[in-house]
């Protein structure tokens, strides 16, 4: 009976949409990614430009001054936090820092006044909505038992490069019995032992991209509830699940998890959206080596499966979503040399293949993008020796070290970034690859993927100084562009 009223609840708010939409076209725009792989860089620099006249040649609508004018408006959903816009704009431009990352969802809304190409004064609504991609990666929870999940976890921590980082978990592991009593304090040490080995898998030098379930690394607003304290068991190959057990403690959260975390979140969120911009760290999984690269293969046919699997019918018809574009864009290209940045779309490009022939059946239209939501850098032939190298010029952020200098936040360094090879297939394949990648460093400096600051402005206009970026523009007229005819 329940059933009927959520189902009904879902019609009467699929309907008001409709009728929303009907009267007032909206977009809702999906931005998702990976932790830190920019999403909230680039929603402010987005904002920022369109409300404030940036530059932003190959968006059309834009550039034939079309637009009239774009506006921030109170968005329509009142549960979920606001996008801290206006802080982000200051942190970025006047204390030259990168703002605070997602940790959340979180909802804007742009209005945007325009003309049609016949002429028409029209008004199209956008709404932007930020949430973790790991939060995605927990779809494929909805169809998995406890116990399959559980089987599947632990053998991928079985598995190299993933082992050493889970010895600490899998030796706490072996204290447990899924049939003895349930036990809290083992419940919560197994849950933070778990934790500390998904962090660790994802820090830095990993760069893993595999990991639900999603919010015990993006906990949100549930950190520390019984929904989030559950971790895999090492189960008998058959028998029941005992009353009373552990093993039956981990299931009830386990299902809880899915319950009142990853359905609602595909139901309220996920299948409202429209368009979806999937943000991706390509360059430090490079820097990770082959294995980093194969998991972000990975992941990221997981978060295209996201949008297959809701149309499949497994589930039911209240997950479906109904995006017909998805941008994937590997961000941070200005730690790049123009001249790769198409290499680094062909990698991205590459990576995301298998998992787009797959996903066909979506029905959306998929595109691929090297970006720059904010460019930190210039560039600079830069001589070393006989030789003039192709740099970029950037000011590392305080604190930054490279070969034992530690960056005060004020000096320029130039960097020679190396070349991305021409035949993506070579970075999959590992050791060559990698030599090409770092090659051009190879003698002393490796500021390659040193932390730049912000930029530093100049042009203090009506509308105060444009962000650099790097085909920002490109991605706007693919996300919206057809909207604004
Ligand atoms: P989120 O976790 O997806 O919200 O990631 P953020 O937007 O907070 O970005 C994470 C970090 O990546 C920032 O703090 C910056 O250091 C860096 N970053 C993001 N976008 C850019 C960019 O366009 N250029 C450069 N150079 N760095 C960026």
């Amino acid at each position: 009976f329940s059933e009927m009223i959520e189902e009904a609840r879902l019609s009467a708010r699929a309907l008001r949409d409709y009728g929303e939409h009907f009267f007032n076209p909206t977009v809702r725009l999906g931005v998702t990614g990976l932790s830190r792989a920019g999403k909230t860089v680039f929603i402010t620099a987005l904002v920022h430009g369109l409300t404030r006249g940036g530059r932003f040649p190959v968006f059309e609508p834009f550039a034939t001054g079309r637009i009239a004018r774009a506006r921030l408006e109170p968005q329509p959903d009142d549960a979920v936090p606001r996008f801290d816009y206006e802080n982000h704009v200051r942190t970025l431009i006047e204390a030259r820092r990168w703002p605070n990352s997602t940790v959340d969802i979180s909802e804007l809304r742009l209005v945007i006044d325009y003309q049609r190409q016949n002429g028409a004064d029209r008004t199209l609504t956008l709404d932007i909505v930020d949430y973790p991609g790991e939060w995605l990666l927990d779809l494929p929870l909805l169809n998995k038992s406890f116990e399959q999940w559980s089987r599947e976890s632990l053998a991928l921590s079985r598995e190299r490069p993933r082992a050493p980082l889970a010895a600490e978990w899998h030796q706490h592991l072996a204290t447990l019995k899924a049939q003895a009593p349930a036990d809290e304090q083992a419940a919560l040490t197994a849950a933070k032992l778990f934790t500390d080995y998904l962090r660790a898998c994802r820090d830095e030098r990993f760069a893993m991209s595999l990991l639900p379930p999603g919010r015990f690394l993006m906990p949100g607003n549930l950190a520390g509830s019984p929904a989030l304290t559950f971790a895999p068991l090492d189960l008998p190959a058959e028998g029941t699940v005992p009353e009373g057990s552990l093993w039956a403690m981990m299931v009830r959260r386990y299902e809880a998890y899915k319950d009142v975390v990853v359905r609602p979140f595909f139901r309220d969120h996920f299948s409202r959206l429209d368009r979806q911009m999937v943000l991706v760290d390509a360059l430090s999984a490079f820097n990770s080596g082959p294995e980093a690269l194969v998991d972000l293969e990975a992941a990221l046919a997981g978060i295209l499966d996201c949008f297959r699997i809701g149309r499949s019918t497994i589930f039911s018809s209240l997950f479906r979503p109904r995006i017909d574009r998805i941008l994937f864009a590997a961000t941070k290209a200005d730690h790049l040399h123009h001249l790769s940045h198409d290499r680094l779309e062909a990698v991205l490009r590459r990576t995301v293949a298998k998992a787009v022939a797959r996903a066909e059946d979506t029905g959306a239209e998929i595109d691929v993008v090297a970006l720059a939501a904010v460019r930190a850098t210039r560039e600079a032939m830069v001589a070393r020796g006989r030789e003039k190298l192709p740099s970029i010029l950037g000011t590392p952020a305080p604190g930054e070290r490279a070969n034992g200098e530690a960056f005060d936040g004020n000096t320029e360094v130039a960097t020679f970034p190396g070349d991305l090879p021409t035949d993506a297939e070579e970075l999959f394949a590992g050791e060559t690859a990698f030599r090409g990648l770092s090659s051009a460093s190879a003698e002393k400096s490796d500021y390659r993927f040193l932390r730049f600051r912000p930029p530093q402005l100049d042009g203090n206009g009506p509308d105060g100084p444009d962000l650099p970026h790097i085909r920002l523009d490109r991605a706007l007229q693919f996300l919206i562009g057809d909207r604004l005819q």
